[in-house]
């Protein structure tokens, strides 16, 4: 195995020997804020007592309520001259939460997003250009120390602005690129309005997180460009990007666990689910001195992969996330997924890189509509043809999800991001009915 750390090709009992000890710190270390000490102390969990990785399961879990009940400061370790920066999370359910590093804290950052790239083959002499948003969004500046401490020539180029991200491309022979999955679709259509093709642009690998996407979405991406596309995991409270992330193999995301401790848990109950069961991912920061979180609900939902990696690592690997403890939604009885609905949609050509899950009610009983962006060279199609399309798409759905949805088919571009950048996919309006 070629690889760009030690920990990297730990073997498992390495690992788990290294999570224990660091676990052991880590209550030591966060009992230097009130908030931990007071709850560590509530739940008698001392760093003697935490004999095995399984007492773990004593540490009460942090909430985002927690983290916000803490803002700005409340759950620093270390003295505040020794800060060196601070990110917030992309309000993604909400407003956002500060975290706060060191310089040792963004160092190890650095590292495992270096270690996410050198595994998919970025090497120093690839030029990397980022598409994330900057700011206090960690897609920017995260990924961007991960690509400069490998050595790539790394461009800001910040999100958005189709028609100068491309220059650059060209300019500076980019090799590989960090995007988000909605905006590869968009840069995609963009050349090719422009009469270009994207798969003669110069890029070989592309990263793809922050937001959910299924196996078609990927494929459709990596046939685009001609590219391999990589799913990248990770949330602010726990760095940001450099937790999980695909090996060549494609087949579930790395964690890395020297410096995370991940568990699934029930959503309902609390308690650890049997390995390859659907669950919702807990976060333990192992080696964070700035703001170390314990037990984090991260609220996304996935699974352990169970065996091993046929490329040799030994970290555990993760599911891609299958959902939100909070996104799924019920609709005339019946529990539903948006991913669900993503992958009947995207097995269409026609259609676009956005959609929109719209939930009302019309006085009668709860009405789903979903709107479908279909891309502009099928718009100007007969109108038969778009209400065709339009049947069918039904249909797959409800063969899929058991409910018959309104679909709406909208021109390219038309439907919403949040600020970061990120699709809008829900937009519940019932109880505001
Ligand atoms: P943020 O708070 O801005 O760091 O956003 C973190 C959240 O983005 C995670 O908790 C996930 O819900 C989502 N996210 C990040 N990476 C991925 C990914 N590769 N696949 C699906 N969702 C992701
Ligand atoms: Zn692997």
């Amino acid at each position: 195995m070629d690889f760009y750390d030690a920990a990297e090709t730990w073997s498992r009992d390495r690992i788990a020997a290294t999570q224990l000890t660091r676990l052991r710190s880590l209550v030591e270390h966060s009992r230097k804020c009130a908030f931990y000490r007071e709850r560590l102390d509530a739940a008698g969990v001392t760093p003697e007592s935490i004999r095995t990785l399984d007492d773990v399961r004593r540490i009460p879990f942090t909430t985002k309520d927690d983290l916000r009940s803490q803002y700005p400061d409340g759950l620093l370790c270390v003295p505040r001259r020794d800060i060196v920066r601070m990110h917030c999370s992309s309000g993604t359910t909400g407003t956002p939460v500060a975290i706060c590093h060191t310089q040792n804290d963004v160092n190890t950052w650095a590292d495992l997003m270096a270690r996410c790239l050198y595994m998919v083959g970025v090497r120093p002499d690839d030029v990397f250009q980022n598409m994330s948003g900057y700011g206090l969004f960690t897609g920017g500046l995260g990924i961007h120390f991960g690509a400069e401490r490998l050595g790539c020539m790394t461009i800001p180029a910040g999100p958005g602005n189709s028609r100068r991200q491309i220059k650059l491309v060209k300019d500076f022979r980019t090799t590989v690129a960090h995007i988000l999955p909605s905006y590869a679709l968009i840069l995609a259509e963009h050349m090719r309005e422009m009469g270009e093709n994207p798969a003669d642009l110069p890029l070989r690998i592309a990263v793809v997180g922050a937001e959910p996407y299924t196996e078609a979405f990927r494929r459709r991406i990596e046939d685009l460009f001609a590219m391999k596309a990589y799913n990248s995991y990770g949330l602010s409270e726990m760095n940001g990007p450099g937790v999980a992330f695909e090996c060549p193999e494609q087949h579930g995301l790395h964690i890395w666990e020297d410096a995370f401790l991940a568990e699934i848990i029930d959503p309902a109950t609390g308690e650890p689910v049997p390995d390859g069961e659907v669950g919702e991912l807990v976060m333990t920061n192992l080696c964070r001195e700035g703001m170390p979180i314990l037990r984090y609900r991260t609220r996304d939902l996935t699974r352990f992969l169970p065996g091993e990696c046929a490329c040799g690592r030994r970290h555990r690997r993760m599911d891609r996330i299958l959902g939100r403890a909070d996104d799924m939604f019920i609709i005339k009885g019946v529990n539903v997924y948006p991913m669900q609905i993503e992958k009947v949609i995207m097995g269409f050509p026609e259609v676009g890189q956005n959609y929109l899950i719209l939930l009302e009610n019309d006085g009668l009983g709860d009405v789903m509509r979903v709107q479908v962006e279909v891309r502009d060279e099928y718009f100007v199609e007969d109108m038969r043809i778009l209400h065709n399309l339009q049947n069918t798409i039904a249909r797959r759905l409800r063969d899929e999800i058991l409910v018959t949805p309104r679909v709406e088919l909208v021109q390219s571009s038309s439907l919403p991001c949040n600020e970061g950048g990120k699709a809008v996919r829900v937009q519940d309006l019932r109880a505001t009915k």
